[in-house]
């Protein structure tokens, strides 16, 4: 039997309350499937070690995280600690340090959750971000000096490589080449931008030639809003920069009925290192401990992980288990729903075990 080493990263706030959730619909796929197990390793890196310890993961952190297959994540932040400290300290760490350059953000409407878009309904909006997780506007170049002067300054340095934009755009190509429509959107903003943008239009030009079975486009950063708003249907793959896609795929989240059904991947394509599995939503302390979390961001995010794992048959289960319980209406709050996290887990792992009486729903990964 093959066996999973997985590094299970819960976080602050509502992380916890998910990822354990998360790691029970994992075992239960695993045990229904027979073929795989998770080895699963827990990790108390976040806010609350920052507190006793001064920093968020230990200095050989990245060292021990290399020998697993995967890192399932929860979230990161809490009122107690400046945002950019913990962002820094933890999540950026991680996927700069292993070098998962693409981040993966299917959207999908979910049955039963409703889109604020009117008329918008299920197959209407199916999407995936790929955004470029390694430089660009979060490279970390810039500083700060003359601190409480009148002519205290500040920059932000926004870094673009050949090598880092060739390879999110071949990235970005080949997944829009895998799906079943071919086509990509470019998101840019080199009118404004006449420097690393301009580079990244060129590079796109040029890798555009190498998939010529894909139809692709470019946008600037701004009508791009409009459009996903305006015109769902027509859009299918997305690249943009490290900036322009946090922001994009916020609003996807958003158009796609709630930040609770987002998932994540940051993917080391070449799989030198193990790739991050993570809900896009942040620790949302407003509702920690009220036992109402959305836990479907993060069974999407396992279903990731599993095909990234090579699982896919047990990817499509949890996934059609998820659906399935989505159109049956079992929900929490965010979405409309009166469930529980608890309820909508049980359901799912009902789902999995085969004793559902719910109504069946199509699957699919997303990716
Ligand atoms: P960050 O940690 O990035 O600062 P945040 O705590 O501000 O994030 P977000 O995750 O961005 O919160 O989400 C905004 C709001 O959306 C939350 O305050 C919460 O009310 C709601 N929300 C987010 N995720 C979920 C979820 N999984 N289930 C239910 N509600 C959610």
């Amino acid at each position: 039997m093959k066996v999973y080493k997985v590094a299970s990263i819960p976080g602050d706030g509502i992380g916890p309350e998910v990822v354990s959730e998360g790691l029970r619909v994992l075992e239960a796929v695993a045990r229904r499937d027979g073929g795989f197990r998770l080895e699963v390793t827990g990790f108390d890196w976040g806010s609350d070690r920052y507190g006793r310890e001064g920093s968020l993961m230990p200095e050989d952190g990245l060292d021990r995280l290399k020998s697993f297959d995967a890192i399932l994540f929860g979230s990161v932040g809490s009122p107690a600690v400046p945002d950019h400290v913990t962002l820094w300290g933890l999540r950026l760490k991680i996927c700069q340090g292993l070098d998962q350059y693409a981040n993966v953000r299917p959207t999908r409407i979910l049955p039963g959750i409703k889109s604020p878009l009117e008329g918008v309904g299920q197959g209407d909006l199916d999407w995936v971000i790929v955004r470029e997780n390694s430089e660009g506007e979060y490279s970390g170049h810039g500083g700060r000096s003359h601190r409480g002067m009148p002519g205290e300054v500040g920059t932000e340095v926004s870094i673009f490589t050949r090598m880092g934009v060739e390879r999110i755009m071949r990235f970005a190509f080949a997944l829009a080449r895998s799906r079943p429509r071919r086509r990509l959107t470019v998101v840019t903003k080199s009118n404004a931008q006449r420097f690393g943008m301009v580079m990244w239009d060129g590079i796109a030009d040029e890798v555009a030639r190498e998939f010529p079975d894909v139809e692709w486009d470019r946008t600037l950063v701004d009508a791009m809003t409009v459009r996903m708003v305006r015109d769902p249907r027509a859009l299918d793959t997305i690249v943009a920069t490290n900036l322009h896609a946090d922001i994009l795929s916020d609003l996807a989240g958003a158009l796609a009925g709630s930040l609770g059904v987002a998932p994540t991947a940051n993917v080391d394509p070449e799989r030198r290192n193990p790739s991050m599995f993570e809900p896009i939503h942040g620790s949302a302390f407003d509702i920690v401990g009220t036992g109402t979390a959305n836990p479907v961001a993060t069974f999407w995010c396992a279903a990731q992980m599993l095909e990234h794992l090579g699982e896919a048959g047990a990817a499509a289960r949890l996934m059609e288990a998820v659906e399935g319980v989505c159109a049956a209406g079992i929900a929490t709050p965010d979405v409309g729903g009166g469930s529980s996290t608890r309820e909508v887990t049980e359901a799912v792992l009902d789902w999995i075990g085969g004793s559902n009486i719910l109504p069946t729903a199509v699957g699919g990964v997303g990716r």
